[in-house]
């Protein structure tokens, strides 16, 4: 078993200065017992170990790092039911029937979400946003208008604007765009760790910095091994090892690529939006854009396959600048100023869609790996398939996953 250790990120993400982020973690460990471990504490460990402790297991997180340090510090939290790839396309790679229950899935996750943050009184900076998708380079306003009705008929809350209502109603020149509700912002390290500490109240034990290295199945369930030479004994183990995707994980499923984001200086509240919706473009490479609570502007993009983490970060200044012209131009006549600039990996998947399996070759351990730009959502899929593969039983969207 590995799960290669990675440089996620580099450069300076704007949440790594947020307040209430620490949680107190074990650092000794010998001997631990417990009903699951989960191996990560990013955003998809945190979920998936809250949902096991509430049915009543006991958990046991551990982390090589401090708890939310890998690419969950790294993420611009934009939560949303729309996958990379539109429904549309899913539909021509996987079948109608597939690619509409994995949207609406997503759109059912992002509520459940809502609703977990409101009933744990979490504060995380969660807002419910619309969300604007522009015509771009890849899909023109026609296409945008077939998608917007194909998702309208399966129920989801997706209306076409043509390019002078989104002209009047946005101020961006565009031929067309989507105009969706049901998607949100948070900030994912406050929300991570809030989702941490729930668990630690229900009994959970959250180690850290501890390396698994090792893990050896056996019929009663699985001993996984630190660096150290420590023992965690499970009845079952789950890789929420983000993209240090541990071995088992099909290499075809996926590929590590590069991303890059920026925060700007807070803003005057006026200069900001309508309805500070999230806007992202049907473009390749994309440019994505939402607000925080001190009206920042936020910004991701420029994608690329490039693999070498030293030349991600070397190219930190340069992309941090691209991104900025691009909002300038897309919403002109704001003066924007760069905060934080940041590199991070990002999984790439042929569907966009996530891969949440049994490990091949890892008998009662089971693997995470959250893909393209809704890894958020797909965490908060994560945590029901593997409470229900737990529990014995097969989530009914599982098979979209595997
Ligand atoms: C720049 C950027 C922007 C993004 N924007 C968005 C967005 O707007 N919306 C969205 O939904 N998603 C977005 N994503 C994706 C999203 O952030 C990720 O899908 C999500 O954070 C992954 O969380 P995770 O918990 O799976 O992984 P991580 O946060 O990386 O956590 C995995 C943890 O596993 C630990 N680990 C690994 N191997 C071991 C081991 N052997 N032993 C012990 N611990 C181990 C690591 O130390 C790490 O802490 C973005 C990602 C990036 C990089």
């Amino acid at each position: 078993m590995k799960t290669p250790k990675k440089n996620l990120r580099g450069g300076r993400p704007l949440w790594a200065d947020s307040p209430r982020i620490a949680i107190r973690c074990r650092s000794r460990l010998a001997q631990e017992r417990c009903d699951v471990v989960v191996v990560g504490a990013g955003i998809s460990g945190a979920l998936v170990a809250l949902k096991l402790a509430e049915q009543g297991h006991d958990v046991v997180v551990v982390d090589r790092r401090a708890p939310c340090r890998g690419s969950t510090l790294a993420s611009t939290a934009m939560i949303q039911f729309e996958l990379d790839t539109t429904l549309s396309d899913l539909a021509d790679k996987i079948g109608a029937a597939r690619a509409e229950r994995a949207y609406s899935r997503s759109f059912r996750s992002v509520r459940a979400l809502g609703d977990l943050i409101a009933r744990l009184g979490v504060s995380c900076g969660w807002k419910e946003r619309n969300a604007l998708y522009l015509a771009g380079t890849e899909n023109g306003w026609r296409a945008l208008e077939a998608e917007a009705d194909y998702r309208a008929k399966i129920g989801l809350p997706s209306t076409f604007l043509d390019g002078s209502s989104l002209k009047s109603g946005f101020g961006i020149a565009r031929t067309g765009a989507i105009l969706s509700e049901g998607a949100a912002e948070a900030n994912p390290v406050q929300l991570a760790t809030a989702c941490l500490r729930a668990a630690r109240r229900l009994g959970a034990r959250v180690y850290a910095p501890h390396n698994i290295r090792q893990a050896y199945p056996h019929a009663q369930g699985v001993d996984l091994e630190t660096e150290e030479g420590a023992t965690i004994s499970a009845r079952r183990a789950i890789f929420t090892t983000g993209y240090e995707v541990v071995s088992g994980v099909p290499r075809a499923k996926f590929d590590i690529t590069s991303t890059w984001a920026i925060a700007t200086r807070p803003l005057a509240a006026a200069s900001l939006w309508p309805a500070r919706c999230l806007i992202w473009e049907a473009s390749d490479p994309y440019l994505y854009l939402r607000t925080t609570y001190d009206n920042r502007i936020l910004a991701g993009g420029e994608d690329s396959g490039l693999q070498d983490n030293e030349r991600r970060d070397a190219a930190i200044s340069n992309k941090a600048h691209r991104l900025l012209h691009k909002i300038e131009d897309l919403l002109p006549g704001r003066r924007l100023q760069i905060d934080y600039a940041w590199a991070g990996a990002f999984a790439d998947s042929p569907t966009g869609l996530p891969h949440m399996s049994p490990v091949e070759g890892l008998a009662n351990c089971f693997a995470v790996l959250g893909c393209g730009g809704n890894g958020i959502t797909f965490s908060v899929i994560a945590a029901d398939v593997v409470a229900a593969w737990v529990a014995g039983r097969t989530d009914r969207d599982a098979d979209l996953f595997c």
